[in-house]
């Protein structure tokens, strides 16, 4: 027995040094943003162009990703994120699901603007159907400036796609060390590095390449959502517009918006999503039109309770739960793609 035992340690020491353990493939799909901006000159952190710098110059300029994956690159656009449109967001999400569904890509990497990275990731958290690691990333300062923050992002969003505990567990966004679900991160400041938040705290943290986990998500989201991108014929969503709640303001935003066609205006009110009194009745309204009215927040935590300060259930009107309005606003897009009832949207709200 001792002697087969040893045998068997010989034989696997011999083998171990010519084992190499296959690394998992990962593709960036660059679209631009600041991660791929260039400035003037070194001192240059807030000054310069965005989505300047193509995908090759990007991988090339972290050699070090290729230890943790193999890591390929296609550029989808190259863009300012506040300038992405449905156009952009469907044919991005195309793209990811088409990569996804090849069984020799292990995970995918998006590098984008910080404008709008949180409503691409939540929108790929809807719409991609795939168990595998979606990690949108973006950085603060361009390549070219002192102190860049988009190569160690960049490090660690391959790390995260790259590691198998992150499969199933919805889309992330990563910034600055911090691992976020895309349903509930935002952009909280818009000038240093530590700049996305999520109310409800990261899911865990990528320190020098290894991901330390600390919470799931329990929403919706990949694999089990309901919204199949394949059905969403063109390059356009059910349109939803916001319109930001304030003392005094008008009513002409809302009809001005339903008479462009929106499907759904989502209000970004005061506290609880409230609403002005003297803004009710437009509101009712347009409910009564078709078009579907709901209550998000300008303020940016907590969340919208439902029949409290206003009678949701009498008005026909939906809460977007703890959804901020540009959340609000695609996931309402997705809904009207399924349905026009408003109680089944307040279902989607809660659920997602
Ligand atoms: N305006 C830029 C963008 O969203 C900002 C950034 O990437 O940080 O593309």
């Amino acid at each position: 027995m001792k002697k087969t035992v040893t045998a068997l340690t010989l034989a696997l020491g011999m083998l171990i040094p010519f084992t190499t353990f296959a690394k998992n493939n990962v593709v960036v799909v660059a679209t631009g943003g600041t991660i791929a901006g260039a400035g003037a000159s070194s001192t240059n952190s807030a000054t310069y162009t965005a989505a300047k710098v193509p995908v090759d110059a990007l991988l090339n300029a972290v050699p070090q990703i290729q230890n943790l994956a193999n890591v390929t690159g296609v550029q989808a656009m190259q863009v300012a994120s506040e300038s992405i449109t449905d156009k952009e967001l469907l044919s991005l999400a195309r793209q990811v699901n088409d990569l996804l569904k090849k069984p020799d890509v292990n995970g995918v990497v998006i590098t984008h603007g910080t404008d709008t990275l949180e409503e691409t990731a939540f929108f790929l958290n809807l719409v991609v159907h795939s168990d595998k690691p979606i990690v949108v990333v973006g950085s603060m300062r361009p390549g070219t400036a002192l102190s860049a923050d988009g190569p160690l992002n960049l490090y660690s969003a391959v790390a995260l796609a790259a590691d198998d505990s992150a499969k199933g567990k919805g889309t992330f966004v990563l910034m600055n060390d911090d691992i976020f679900s895309a349903r509930d991160v935002t952009k909280a400041i818009n000038i240093h590095t530590n700049a996305f938040a999520s109310q409800w705290g990261a899911l865990g943290s990528l320190i020098e390449g290894k991901t330390y986990w600390f919470r799931n998500t329990s929403k919706r989201h990949n694999k089990n959502s309901e919204f199949n991108i394949e059905n969403i014929q063109g390059d356009s969503l059910p349109l939803v517009q916001i319109v930001y709640g304030s003392g005094n303001m008008l009513p002409d935003a809302y009809t001005a918006y339903a008479k462009a066609g929106a499907k759904a205006i989502i209000h970004a009110g005061t506290g609880n999503g409230s609403v002005a009194n003297y803004i009710v009745p437009t509101l009712n309204q347009l409910q009564q039109q078709g078009v579907q009215i709901i209550r998000s927040s300008r303020v940016p935590q907590g969340f919208v309770l439902r029949n409290a300060e206003q009678p949701d259930d009498k008005y026909g009107w939906v809460v977007a739960h703890d959804l901020n309005p540009q959340k609000a606003k695609l996931l309402a897009a997705l809904a009207l793609t399924k349905t026009k009832d408003a109680k089944e949207i307040q279902r989607i709200f809660w659920d997602y």
